[in-house]
């Protein structure tokens, strides 16, 4: 057998200097407001893509060289390049953060109030985006993939009091066979090397960095701003000449880790995204938002969604992250994977200021004060949306390092698919390793079929159905059904540890054990062996034989109980399902044979009530009438707390504990 190159990229990169024609640019990076205009080019700017593929999940990075671009502008390019088939969640837009291009986010305007972003510029800057990435399309090459890193020390300095500096830069490199496609390269220096006099359009050392690399290597270089928050180069605002002796350094530190990289075990893309609502406290921000100076589509009462996603290729993890997250934010969340390599994107598809750990918030960045002018600086906190978004950037970036498994449990087929189907296909477009368990066979669940046939193709339905909502591995018990209560209670139950024990899922999806109006048996009974399980599976008294089995005791750390019409007065769990309703709905009609069975029976309970149900009556298809019912049903929940569609549950976790610990 020889092993096939799964990994497959793509690069290219496209000029998006401004043109005279587009009428007066401002240069944005320092001073705001009252910015000068552009009047040359000291370097070309561009914007860089690369596209990734293992045959599987396809990612794109494009690398703008501009000083940072907000959402609507990130979602008009995401629009755009959903048309080339990239899903939005794979989209991923960085800034370079170089202070002399071109005013992108509207805050180096001609005077204070009037924004500097040119419409014709950012149309144009569009274009070459989608351009760029067509192209990187067009030519995807088999590559390896290599990783390195080298301490560059004594650039860069932190004015704040932690003196912690982050000095590392980055590489991972693509290349097939002798050919190097492209790379992605980080630094965690802030480009301002420019100084505030400047009209000329660069890309900071970064940029001049990445010609340098094209040119010697080949390929496409993109540059990713580090975990760099407020770090500066030592060089900070000193002008062209210094410049070039940033340049000269940090290339030779780039070389360097050329030179000793090493290859990545990579043939899988595997991709976690964490939605975040970011908190908008800075009134200056929420200021510039009602001027229309920025013109953010999803703020909503103060909050601005956002996420942050982990690219992982092999044991390399590129983190993506909004804004300019501080290293003190990040870092300590690091310090636990000590066999896994970090690559932190910052700027990524928000532009949204600085991230500030607690521990770091109000510090006054006492090199800037003149005690005997009275100056007062009130620092990085200005630039920041606040403590409570930086909290959850950091929670998010907690969250995201860990993979989680999910366990799934249906008594019969058709459960988990309705009542979690929202849920479950959520988790697994996390990234999540989704595990589903149908514990009965199913074979009365029919009409007008042997049982044989009705075990058989409820097995294949039902694997179909929880496929589709992305379970990675599906478990039969094969339990006779309607007749569970019929199984010694302890067969089962060890059953339910066994799995746990394991599989080791973090998270169980299963029946409530207190459903107020429940009916079936088999929901009820599952519902009590598998909740506990959770709680025996984590004593090492019991069940001891499976130690012998070289299992060990596992704890589960959250469920999430059915409660829809079962048990509604204890939800505490309210899941908005509605990109995930196509998927619920596909899973649900995958379940024909139980469907078929529902819809009879409610036709004969309908005729019971001498009713007469036009859905049920006439020649309706059946995936039609799920459709519709799947949809009715959830949208109802939906509006029970204002979305369109949803789930709701009853979830357990650490409970009081939440109150007394602190996140480790
Ligand atoms: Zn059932």
């Amino acid at each position: 057998m020889f092993s096939e190159k799964m990994m497959k990229c793509g690069a290219h990169k496209a000029e998006i200097t401004p043109k005279p024609e587009f009428g007066d640019i401002y240069i944005a990076g320092y001073a705001t407001m009252e910015a000068p205009l552009v009047d040359g080019v000291h370097d070309p700017i561009h914007a860089r893509t690369l596209v990734l593929s293992d045959g599987n999940e396809r990612v794109v990075l494009v690398s703008v060289e501009v000083v940072g671009l907000l959402q609507d502008e990130i979602n008009k390019i995401k629009d755009d390049l959903e048309g080339l088939g990239f899903k939005r969640s794979r989209i991923f837009v960085l800034a370079t953060h170089t202070h002399a291009g071109p005013d992108t986010m509207g805050m180096w305007g001609p005077f204070i109030g009037k924004s500097g972003v040119n419409l014709r510029y950012m149309l144009f800057l569009r274009q070459q985006v989608v351009a760029s990435v067509t192209q990187a399309l067009k030519d995807m090459k088999p590559v390896d993939v290599s990783y390195g890193e080298k301490k560059i020390s004594n650039l860069i300095q932190n004015f704040r009091p932690v003196k912690n500096v982050e000095d590392t830069l980055q590489l991972i490199q693509f290349k097939y066979e002798e050919n190097i496609i492209g790379c992605i390269w980080t630094f965690p220096a802030q480009p301002e090397i420019t100084n505030r006099e400047n009209v000329q359009i660069s890309g900071d050392y970064p940029g001049i960095i990445c010609n340098i690399i094209e040119e010697k290597n080949g390929g496409v270089s993109l540059f990713g701003l580090g975990l760099c928050g407020s770090q500066s180069p030592i060089y900070v605002e000193q002008g062209y000449e210094k410049l070039e002796l940033m340049v000269n350094e940090v290339y030779k530190g780039f070389e360097e880790a050329q030179r000793i990289s090493e290859r990545v075990e990579a043939d899988q893309l595997e991709i976690r995204t964490r939605k975040i609502d970011l908190q908008l406290e800075n009134a200056d921000f929420a200021l510039l938002q009602t001027l229309s100076i920025f013109n953010l589509p999803e703020v909503k009462e103060g909050i601005i969604g956002s996420s942050v996603s982990k690219i992982r290729i092999g044991n390399l993890h590129l983190i993506t992250i909004p804004g300019e997250p501080f290293p003190g934010l990040i870092n300590p969340l690091l310090k636990k994977y000590a066999n896994e390599k970090f690559v932190i994107l910052s700027h990524v598809n928000d532009s949204c200021g600085y991230f500030i750990p607690r521990n770091e918030w109000n510090l006054a960045p006492v090199e800037f004060l003149k005690p005997e002018k009275k100056e007062e600086f009130v620092g990085h906190e200005n630039e920041s949306m606040g403590l409570k978004a930086s909290e959850t950037v950091q929670e998010a970036v907690r969250d995201i390092l860990k993979y989680q498994k999910v366990m799934a449990v249906s008594p019969h087929a058709d459960d988990i698919s309705i009542f979690s189907g929202g849920l479950l296909a959520k988790f697994a477009e996390e990234g999540n390793k989704v595990i589903c368990v149908r514990v009965t066979d199913d074979y009365g669940d029919c009409v007008g079929l042997k049982p044989e046939k009705a075990i058989k193709r409820n097995r294949n339905e039902a694997e179909k159905a929880y496929k589709a909502l992305g379970a990675e591995e599906v478990i039969h018990l094969d339990h006779p059904s309607d007749t569970l209560y019929t199984v010694d209670y302890e067969v089962l139950r060890e059953q339910f540890v066994r799995l746990i024990r394991t599989h080791k899922p973090d998270v169980i999806v299963t029946f409530d054990v207190a459903p107020l109006y429940e009916e079936n048996p088999d929901h009820i009974i599952t519902a009590r062996a598998v909740n506990d399980a959770c709680w025996q599976a984590s004593f090492d008294t019991y069940y001891t034989e499976h130690f012998n089995d070289g299992l060990e005791i596992h704890t589960v750390g959250e469920r999430y109980l059915f409660s829809e019409t079962l048990n509604p007065q204890v939800v505490n769990s309210h899941l908005d399902i509605t990109e995930y309703i196509e998927k619920k709905i596909n899973a649900v009609s995958q379940h024909q044979t139980v469907m078929k069975n529902w819809f009879h029976q409610r036709k004969l309970l309908a005729r019971a009530n001498q009713l007469r149900v036009d859905l049920l009556e006439e020649e309706i298809p059946d995936p039609i009438r799920v459709n519709i019912l799947v949809r009715f049903y959830y949208s109802e929940i939906g509006a029970s707390f204002g979305v369109k569609y949803g789930e709701i549950f009853r979830k357990l976790d650490a409970g009081f504990l939440n109150d007394l610990g602190n996140p480790i």
